[in-house]
């Protein structure tokens, strides 16, 4: 294996997951020479495995909730034939194939030299990669290091708004700035003693490509992916049980959403078990066979088809070989920035994004997007703020949804400030009743200050957090909101009335 250096870029990106491709599309935007490094498919977990082909599905689970919805609630004689699995993951992954082509145009489009490859640290400024083939076999080895390369000092072509390059316009030396950018991401988690085998016992990756529909699944897990996949199972006839190990389901929101999630999944069918642990589970040639021990000390045994684990996600850095550069993970295997302003390790011009990060950072595609622009800025040389990680928003695309942004009752109660809460039931508002969901609205203030979070439950509530996200964000106080107008009807006017009712001028709550 050669060692010697034969590539230089101003960044190396290694990993083209969300984290990784944004790092790379503003890095090249901003002049800096590009070299991402992808030993699989640009577009990473988020794009292939995750995000888009999870809610791709739950998209026509919606259809189908839809078909019942209509028949029982509004006269329509609709039924249900049937749902051809095979159609549904086709155009689910015809949605995937069409962004992963837009993710490669665009890349290609800016400038990023994308390496198809398997990269690990060889020091502190070089990266080693084997070439992945065509037919997935390892090939060439290649060395890369950042440095000087031929067109690496182009002048920056797009300053963000409102943000002044660090010395004078034109040509830039980056210099010590340009680095390697550590963007691996993570894969599913299971327990000590379980191991799926991708057929009966099953992680979210397999779900994708099981050949079927099951008619009952156990899921294990009741965070966002879990009762993502509970809920979507649930919409295409499936007999589910959701257990979970905390005392609440979406155990991170606050107390209310879970409650109003759990009573949305409960009214769906869904038997939802919190407090709950799994004490063995027999995979059999037709399903599974487990045994639980519910909140109420009792065991039960569950037969289902299919054993969904959701029990969390773990970073990726085998064969990252962090050593070589100075470099180790905490003991849940995330790689901790030095420098959080920077997402800089301890090892300067090191930088690392995405699920690689540990809280306060989400584990969202969303938040990795704003940590790759964070480090694509910070490497051109321009001030770039820290993620405001309490701003970001936080989503289950379940039936009913959470949305939700910034503290928790409890977390802004814990941090010792007085606090305004303020709840409305969607119900209340005329849109709430034509859904007839359910659902609820949360806002928690601070008393005579700013809003501290927004916690929403029920239909479509995934398009509904943006405002909320800029009222925490630009900490604007409930009178600075009640005076916008919101329209009518909408789900969002009781939004509108409880930032009204925070501000002293309710109108249809006293
Ligand atoms: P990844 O997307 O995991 O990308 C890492 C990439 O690095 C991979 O492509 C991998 O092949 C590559 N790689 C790893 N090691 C090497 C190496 N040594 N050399 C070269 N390449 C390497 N987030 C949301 O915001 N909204 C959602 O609705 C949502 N839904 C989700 C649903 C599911 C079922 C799952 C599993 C996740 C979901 N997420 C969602 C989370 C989201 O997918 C992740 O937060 C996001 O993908 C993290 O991006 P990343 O770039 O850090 O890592």
């Amino acid at each position: 294996m050669s060692t010697q250096v034969t590539n230089t870029a101003d960044v190396i990106v290694i990993g083209g997951g969300t984290g990784g491709y944004s790092t790379a599309l503003r890095a090249a935007a901003l002049g800096l020479d590009v070299v991402l490094v992808e030993r699989d498919k640009v577009g990473g977990t988020c794009l292939h495995r995750g995000c888009i082909p999870s809610k791709a599905m739950l998209h026509a689970a919606e259809l189908v909730d839809g078909i019942a919805e209509a028949r029982e609630r509004w006269g329509v004689k609709a039924t249900l034939d049937s749902v051809d699995w095979a159609a549904l993951v086709a155009t689910r992954d015809d949605i995937v194939a069409r962004n992963h082509k837009g993710v490669e145009a665009h890349l290609a489009h800016a400038g990023v030299r994308v390496v198809r490859g398997s990269a690990r640290l060889t020091g502190a400024r070089t990266v080693h990669v084997e070439g992945v083939r065509a037919d997935s076999a390892l090939g060439t080895q290649s060395m890369y290091a950042p440095g000087a390369h031929a067109s690496a000092t182009r002048p920056l072509t797009d300053p963000a708004p409102g943000v002044q390059p660090q010395s004078a316009p034109g040509v830039h030396d980056f210099g010590t700035r340009r680095g390697i950018v550590l963007a691996t991401g993570s894969r599913p988690r299971t327990l000590p003693g379980l191991q799926p085998d991708g057929r009966r016992a099953v992680t979210s990756d397999d779900a994708l490509f099981a050949p079927g529909l099951p008619a009952s699944v156990l899921v294990l897990g009741g965070g966002a992916i879990g009762v993502e996949y509970a809920s979507f199972h649930r919409s295409m006839g499936a007999e589910v049980t959701l257990i979970e190990a905390a005392d609440r389901i979406v155990p991170l929101e606050d107390a209310d959403v879970s409650r109003h999630l759990t009573r949305g999944l409960k009214k769906r069918g869904i038997d939802v078990q919190a407090g709950a642990r799994l004490l063995d589970a027999e995979v059999l040639e037709n399903g599974v066979r487990a045994r639980v021990r519910t909140g109420r000390g009792e065991t039960r045994a569950v037969e289902a088809e299919r054993l969904l684990v959701a029990v969390g996600r773990a970073p990726v850095t085998e064969g990252l070989d962090l050593a070589a550069a100075g470099l180790t993970t905490d003991e849940r295997g995330f790689v901790v920035p030095a420098d959080w302003n920077r997402l800089e390790t301890a090892v300067p011009g090191i930088h690392v994004v995405g699920d690689l990060l540990p809280p306060p950072s989400l584990g969202l595609a969303h938040a990795s997007f704003a940590e790759g622009m964070l480090v694509a800025e910070t490497l051109a040389g321009l001030p770039s703020a820290a993620v405001d990680y309490a701003a970001v928003p936080r989503v289950t695309y379940s039936s009913p949804q959470t949305a939700s942004v910034g503290l928790s009752e409890t977390e802004a109660r814990a941090r010792g400030r007085a606090v305004e809460v303020n709840t409305m039931p969607l119900t209340a508002v005329a849109k709430g009743m034509v859904h007839g969901q359910g659902g609820m609205v949360k806002v928690v203030a601070e008393a005579g200050g700013p809003v501290l979070g927004v916690h929403l439950v029920g239909p479509n509530v995934s398009e509904m957090i943006a405002e909320s996200q800029l009222v925490v964000g630009w900490d604007a106080e409930p009178a600075d909101v009640a005076r916008h107008v919101h329209a009518h009807p909408t789900l969002s006017e009781a939004v509108g009335e409880v930032f009204l009712t925070l501000a002293g001028r309710g109108l249809h709550q006293q």
